[in-house]
């Protein structure tokens, strides 16, 4: 369902920033925009005709959020529209705005923790946040996303999977569950290893789960074998 654009994490550069974007005609869907989307956004023409563009963020670490400004300006400056940005934290976002040099009248940001896109292409798309645990420093948000009479699950990064989410699962009402999976396992970890998602997931809706934000340890034969997909 989501098309991605990078599936690392933050320092495995290889597999590029963890983003993915929805696009039906001349409206797109961006979930997170972390420093290597708006060059990769750039090589697959992406603006090229883009006239509503909504940018939906995780949270504010620089893997998520590190090219965040070129995509507002860009298509503010080309394409003369004004992106929607959906992230919880208003105060935070707005700060970030600040320092970035993105004007009010650049973009229009949603703060609600439930948010319905009405776009003329994509449909009714509705959101519900979901905040997650991941660092001390920010807070991280997951969603709920439906679309196309679809129900997905994003958990942005995030060490564990909300009670909600798992309950949705395993009641047949989620389609798809994208997970931020590591192979590297140990205390205190900022992401969700392989090894605990294995735990937590019993074997019959593996393969509804799909891992992305892939460290380099993280080996896909294994997550393949376990039943999981990789994005
Ligand atoms: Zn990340
Ligand atoms: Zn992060």
């Amino acid at each position: 369902m989501l098309n991605f654009l990078g599936k690392g994490s933050a320092f495995n550069t290889k597999l590029g920033n963890n983003s993915c974007y929805i696009q039906k005609d001349n409206s797109m869907l961006l979930i997170d925009a972390g420093g290597t989307v708006f060059h990769k956004l750039q090589e697959l023409d992406l603006f090229n005709g883009l006239k509503n563009l909504h940018i939906v963020i995780t949270h504010t670490h620089p893997d998520h959020c590190g090219s965040l400004g070129e995509i507002i300006f860009y298509p503010f400056y080309y394409n003369q529209i004004k992106p929607m940005v959906y992230f919880p934290d208003r105060k935070l976002m707005e700060g970030y705005f600040k320092v970035i040099g993105v004007r009010n009248e650049m973009c229009s940001l949603v703060s609600d923790m439930e948010a319905t896109i009405k776009d003329s292409s994509l449909g009714e798309i509705k959101l519900k946040f979901i905040k997650v645990p991941h660092v001390e420093t920010i807070p991280a948000f997951g969603f709920i996303m439906e679309a196309d009479n679809k129900r997905i699950y994003y958990s942005g990064d995030a060490n564990s999977i909300p009670d909600e989410v798992l309950s949705l699962l395993k009641n047949g009402s989620l389609d798809i569950l994208y997970q931020d999976t590591c192979g590297i396992d140990y205390d205190k970890n900022a992401h969700l290893s392989i090894n605990k998602l294995k735990d937590i997931i019993p074997d019959e809706l593996r393969r509804k789960v799909w891992c992305m934000h892939q460290d380099g340890y993280l080996d896909s034969e294994t997550a393949v074998k376990l039943g999981f997909n990789l994005v």
